[in-house]
C-alpha cells in the first residue's frame, strides 16, 4: 500500500479542479485523476465553449435573465450573479495562461447558442474550446510549484478523522494497488454522472463517484432529479454518443423530423433555439416513436462557418457522413448533471474538510435547466473561488487525527458488477419524458438489483445508491420543471419555484 501526504487533496483534473488547484498557492495540492484529463474529462470534450457578457450591448443583466430563463424559477439568483460576474476576470485568466480564444476584426468571436439572447459564446480553436482551455490549465499546472498531478489513480473512499472531518482518501492505481492518500482538505472536482445512462455524451470518467462518495458521508445533495439531455447528439450507436454542438443550430442547422419537416418552430417561437429540455423532449418523443430525427446543417458546412466546426466535421466524417451534402441523423443523450453536492459561496459542502467545485457541485445556479456554455464558466469561477478560499485558510500547524484504521478497505478497484442493468434501468425511468409508475418500477428494480450484490461491491452499491436517490429525487418532485418533465404531473408548480 503506497501512502501519500498532501495539504490539500483535488479530486478531478478537469477545469474546476486544476483551477482550485492554481488558485490555491501557497498550500500544497496533489490532484489525482482516474485517466489522463486530457481524454477521462468532459473538459476535454467541451465543443461549444465559454459563456460570457463580452459583446458590445451585452451585460450581466442579460446572461441573467437568460439563466433563469433556462433554470425554470429554479436557480440560486445570487449563485447566478456571482458567476456571472466573475465571468470577466475568468475569461482574463484563461487568456493570461494562453488559451487561444477566437477573435475577429472586431473583437471577441461570439457565437449564439439555444436559450441565449444574444451572441456571447466564446470559442477556443473552433469548436475544441474545452480541450484548449484543458491544455492551458495544464501548462500551468506544470509550471505552478504546488501543484502535482497524479494520472490514473481512481478515489473509491473518503477518509475521515476522529473530528469527523474528511481528510483524504482511498484510492486505487491503475494495477489494483491502494493508494491512501491523508489530506488537511479535500475537494471534488469529479465531473458528472452521464454514464450512468445508457445514452450519454460523458466519458468513462463521469460516473457520478464524487457525489456517491459524498452522499455515502452524509454530505447534503440537492437537484439529483435534474439530468440535463443534449438533444443533438449523433445516432450512430456509439458509447459515448458524439455531440454536435448546439453552436451548429445557433449558426442556422435545422431539425427535421422523418418527413423532412422541421417540427421545432410550431413547438416554441425560438425553434432550433429553445431551451435544451424542450428541443431534447421533442427529439426524444420522436425517437421512442421509432421515427428518426435529423440535423440538416448543410447549409452551415457549404459556408463560410464550415471552418468555425472542426470537431462536428470531423466527428461526422469519421462515421461516413458528409454533413456539407447529407442530414444527419440524432438523437438526445444524457449529457449534464444539475444537482450535486450542495456548496456554500465559498464552495463549501456541509462536511468539515470538504469541498466540491465544477458539475459534481450544485450551486444552485442551474436551477432545474443549465444554460448552453454556463458549466465551463461555473467551473472555472467556482474552481478558483475555491483555491482563493483555500489559500485562506493557510495552517501548516494543523494536524489530523485519523478515526478510521488505516488498513485499506477489502475491495478497491472499480467493479463492473450490475454496470450494464443500472443504466439500463435509468435510461428506461429517468429520460426526458418520465412518469410515476415507471420511477416506481425503475426504484423497485434498482432494489432487486442491489440484493445480486456482493456485500463487498463497494463501487457498484456506491453508485446504485446514488441512482436510487436520483429516482427518489424525481419521484418526490410532483411537477414539471425544466430537464424534470412528468407525464402524470405535467405543469410546473409555482409552490415550488425558488423564493
Ligand atoms: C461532449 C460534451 C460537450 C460539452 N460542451 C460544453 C460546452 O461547450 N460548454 C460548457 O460550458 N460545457 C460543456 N460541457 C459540460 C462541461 O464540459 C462540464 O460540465 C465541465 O467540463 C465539467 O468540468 P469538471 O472539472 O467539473 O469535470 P471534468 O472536466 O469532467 O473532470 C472530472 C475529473 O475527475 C476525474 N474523476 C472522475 N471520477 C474520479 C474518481 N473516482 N477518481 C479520480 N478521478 C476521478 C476525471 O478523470 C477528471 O479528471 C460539455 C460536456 C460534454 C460531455
Amino acid at each position: 500500500m503506497r501512502t501519500i501526504d498532501t495539504d490539500v487533496l483535488v479530486i478531478g483534473a478537469g477545469a474546476a479542479g486544476l483551477c482550485a488547484a492554481l488558485a490555491a498557492a501557497p498550500r500544497r495540492v496533489l490532484v489525482v485523476s482516474a485517466g489522463d484529463p486530457r481524454v477521462a474529462s468532459s473538459t476535454a470534450l467541451a465543443q461549444g465553449g465559454i459563456a460570457a457578457p463580452l459583446g458590445q450591448g451585452d451585460s450581466v443583466e442579460a446572461q441573467m435573465a437568460d439563466t433563469l430563463a433556462a433554470g425554470c424559477h429554479s436557480s440560486d439568483r445570487r449563485a447566478a450573479l456571482r458567476v456571472i460576474r466573475g465571468a470577466a476576470e475568468a475569461v482574463q485568466f484563461l487568456c493570461d495562461i494562453g488559451v487561444p480564444f477566437d477573435r475577429d476584426e472586431h473583437g471577441w468571436r461570439l457565437h449564439r447558442e439555444a436559450g441565449h439572447s444574444r451572441a456571447r459564446v466564446l470559442h477556443a480553436r473552433g469548436d475544441r474550446t474545452g480541450a484548449a482551455i484543458l491544455a492551458a490549465l495544464l501548462e500551468a499546472s506544470a509550471r505552478a510549484a504546488h501543484v502535482e498531478i497524479l494520472c490514473g489513480v481512481s478515489v473509491m473512499m473518503l477518509r475521515e478523522s476522529a473530528d469527523e472531518r474528511i481528510c483524504g482518501a482511498w484510492g486505487a492505481d491503475p494495477a489494483g494497488g491502494a493508494v491512501r492518500i491523508e489530506a488537511r482538505d479535500t475537494v471534488l472536482a469529479t465531473g458528472g454522472l452521464g454514464r450512468l445512462f445508457p445514452f450519454t455524451t460523458n466519458g468513462e470518467c463521469a460516473q457520478g463517484d464524487g457525489l456517491a462518495m459524498a452522499l455515502g458521508h452524509g454530505a447534503r445533495v440537492a437537484g439529483l432529479e435534474f439530468i440535463q439531455f443534449h438533444p443533438t447528439a449523433l445516432a450512430v450507436g456509439a458509447d459515448p454518443v458524439p455531440l454536435l454542438t448546439e453552436a451548429l443550430r445557433g449558426a442556422g442547422a435545422v431539425l427535421l423530423d422523418g418527413q423532412g419537416r422541421r417540427f421545432m418552430c410550431e413547438l416554441h417561437p425560438l425553434a432550433e433555439l429553445a431551451p435544451r429540455d424542450v428541443v431534447a423532449r421533442a427529439v426524444w418523443s420522436r425517437r421512442m416513436r421509432g421515427e428518426p430525427v435529423w440535423l440538416d446543417a448543410t447549409e452551415v458546412f457549404r459556408c463560410e462557418h464550415a471552418e468555425e466546426f472542426p470537431a462536428a466535421l470531423a466527428t461526422c466524417r469519421a462515421h461516413g457522413i458528409d454533413p456539407a451534402r447529407e442530414l444527419i441523423p440524432v438523437s438526445a443523450a444524457a449529457h449534464y448533471h444539475m444537482g450535486g453536492v450542495v456548496v456554500d459561496v465559498l464552495g463549501r459542502s456541509d462536511r468539515a474538510g470538504l469541498w466540491a467545485c465544477g458539475e459534481v457541485a450544485s450551486t444552485g445556479m442551474h436551477g432545474a435547466n443549465r444554460l448552453a456554455s454556463n458549466s465551463l464558466l461555473e467551473a472555472v469561477v467556482c474552481g478558483r473561488t475555491v483555491g482563493r478560499a483555500l489559500a485562506q485558510e493557510h495552517d501548516p500547524m494543523r494536524l489530523i487525527r485519523v478515526r478510521a484504521p488505516s488498513e485499506a478497505p477489502a475491495v478497491l478497484a472499480p467493479d463492473a458488477a450490475g454496470a450494464h442493468r443500472l443504466r439500463e434501468i435509468l435510461g428506461r425511468c429517468m429520460g426526458p419524458l418520465r412518469s410515476g409508475g415507471e420511477l416506481e418500477q425503475g426504484a423497485r428494480e434498482l432494489l432487486a438489483l442491489g440484493a445480486q450484490l456482493a456485500p463487498e461491491a463497494l463501487i457498484a452499491r456506491r453508485r446504485l445508491g446514488l441512482a436510487l436517490a436520483m429516482v427518489r429525487a424525481a419521484l418526490a418532485r410532483r411537477e414539471s420543471r425544466g430537464a424534470h418533465w412528468r407525464a402524470d404531473f405535467p405543469r410546473r408548480d409555482p409552490a415550488c419555484d425558488a423564493r
